[in-house]
């Protein structure tokens, strides 16, 4: 982070100094909330959580280095003393980026937000010095940390923002104000907690009316393939970059086709230029993603050339997206166990038959969670499809969701055996331990919290 003394960082958050015996000593970074990170230079953030109250570890952090507590109440170790912790934390990274010459770019979206994060991180990143929010940290804790962490160097600062209401976005971009905003997509993604698309689309659109005017540099990239998404066009007055493989998109893909390995490759066309990408991710959803993070890069200032090399070397910064790993005995394990909705269950099916050319391929999925109303009916689209895939085996783990996927690929009508239904991710490994043979491609997939990680862990072990 950039170097603040803590008379300045009490004066930003209009905190109390206590136990501070030289206020011009600086905080140099990095600013942590879990005491176990808290190196000399820190700022430790203390906060009041269910199980563990972060004032107790107050005097351990500065013990290891920590420069003073950020805390809301007096700690007996130097510490700046507010009354909201969260709110200061907020006020503190406002000030910070404020100061930056870094370009801020901040994305939003149902599904597919950190891996798009970590495209564009890796894009811009070929370019300058580039800070992005680690893993999914994209909530109102996880984001002033990471616009914290950015340095004098940073040129580009990119940040996911995760939505669970009205409200939600515009609290985020308050934080710290992108100058390039991007809504990837409005999917089913927490509808129940939502109530319907329109309300997602409405808190998710709150991105692009907190962008600046375009005569300002502010840019709105939105996804022309995605209705709701492309609607909110008409909510800002920035400019307006449509990415997507509608003709009508500023960046957008030709030819799109999976490699026989199961890679999404296509023809990148943007405003100045076109050029070839394959990219070393699997699933065609990662066709948009890349396309989003084309659009971004390219309102930045990057070369249709530039993008797509950097686009055709990305890897998966993040766990347990399609993670494909080749056991000795010759079975692939595509490890996709990080999450689920709808489309990316299509996406991550279409992957593992292109991957699984001529070789059985076993779909192993669990539930997709939060889909309200249409759980039953998703699920049920899911196990069908399956089934017109022509993937060799379903193996649907869990509870009542997991039967409707089961059901829906019996429904298809022309499976007998090729679907089962098992309780639990021990039940799973059980199957596969004795079914699997040389050769077979296994996709793991099922929403966080079904946990169905435990069935690729087991079967990479057992190898
Ligand atoms: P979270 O809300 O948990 O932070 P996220 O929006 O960051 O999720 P990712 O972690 O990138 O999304 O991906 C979550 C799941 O969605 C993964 O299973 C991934 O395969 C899938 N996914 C990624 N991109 C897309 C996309 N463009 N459309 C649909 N699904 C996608
Ligand atoms: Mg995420």
């Amino acid at each position: 982070m950039i170097a603040l003394s803590l008379a300045e960082i009490a004066a930003v958050v209009g905190g109390q100094t206590h136990d501070i015996p030289d206020p011009s000593v600086q905080v140099t970074g990095p600013v942590v909330r879990d005491s176990r990170e808290a190196v000399p230079g820190s700022l430790f953030v203390a906060f009041v959580g269910e199980r563990v109250d972060g004032h107790d570890f107050a005097a351990a952090v500065v013990a290891a280095g920590a420069v003073a507590v950020l805390a809301s109440r007096p700690v007996g170790v130097p510490a700046i003393v507010v009354e909201d912790v969260q709110a200061a934390l907020g006020a503190l990274a406002r000030h910070v980026v404020d100061r930056l010459g870094a370009t801020l770019v901040a994305l939003t979206g149902s599904a597919g937000k950190t891996s798009t994060k970590d495209l564009i991180a890796q894009v811009l990143g070929a370019k300058a010095p580039t800070v992005f929010t680690p893993g999914s940290l994209n909530n109102e804790i996880g984001l002033p940390l990471t616009a914290l962490s950015a340095t004098e160097e940073t040129r580009f600062l990119v940040l996911e923002m995760g939505a669970r209401g009205i409200g939600h976005i515009r609290y985020l971009t308050g934080l710290t104000p992108p100058k390039v905003g991007l809504v990837l997509n409005v999917g089913s993604a927490h509808i129940g907690e939502f109530g319907g698309r329109e309300q997602i689309a409405q808190a998710k659109g709150e991105m692009v009316e907190s962008l600046p005017a375009a005569e300002d540099g502010g840019a709105a990239i939105l996804n022309a393939d995605d209705p709701l998404v492309r609607a909110m066009a008409s909510r800002t007055k920035a400019k307006v970059v449509l990415f997507g493989e509608s003709d009508e998109a500023d960046v957008r893909a030709e030819n799109v086709r999976l490699t026989d390995s199961g890679q999404p490759a296509f023809r990148l066309h943007t405003p100045s230029g076109a050029s070839d990408v394959t990219m070393r991710l699997y699933g065609e959803h990662h066709v948009s993603n890349a396309l989003a993070a084309a659009a971004v890069a390219h309102e930045l200032g990057m070369s249709a050339t530039e993008i797509a090399t950097a686009l055709s070397e990305a890897g998966s910064l993040s766990r347990w997206r399609m993670e494909v790993t080749e056991r000795p005995d010759g079975v692939t394990v595509v490890n996709d166990a990080y999450n689920a909705n709808p489309e990316s269950m299509r996406a991550a099916l279409r992957a593992l038959v292109a991957m699984g050319k001529g070789r059985r391929t076993w779909a192993v999925l669990g539930e997709m969670a939060e889909l309200g109303d249409e759980a039953l009916a998703e699920h049920d689209a899911v196990g069908r499809l399956a089934v017109r895939l022509n993937v060799s085996k379903l193996v649907a783990v869990g509870g009542r969701e997991a039967s409707w996927l089961q059901l829906g690929a019996y429904n298809e009508g022309s499976w007998g055996e090729e679907s089962v239904h098992v309780s639990d991710a021990q039940a799973a490994i059980d199957l596969l331990r004795s079914e699997l043979r040389p050769g077979d491609v296994v996709l793991v997939k099922a929403s966080r919290s079904v946990g169905l990680e435990a069935v690729a862990t087991a079967l990479l072990e057992t190898a």
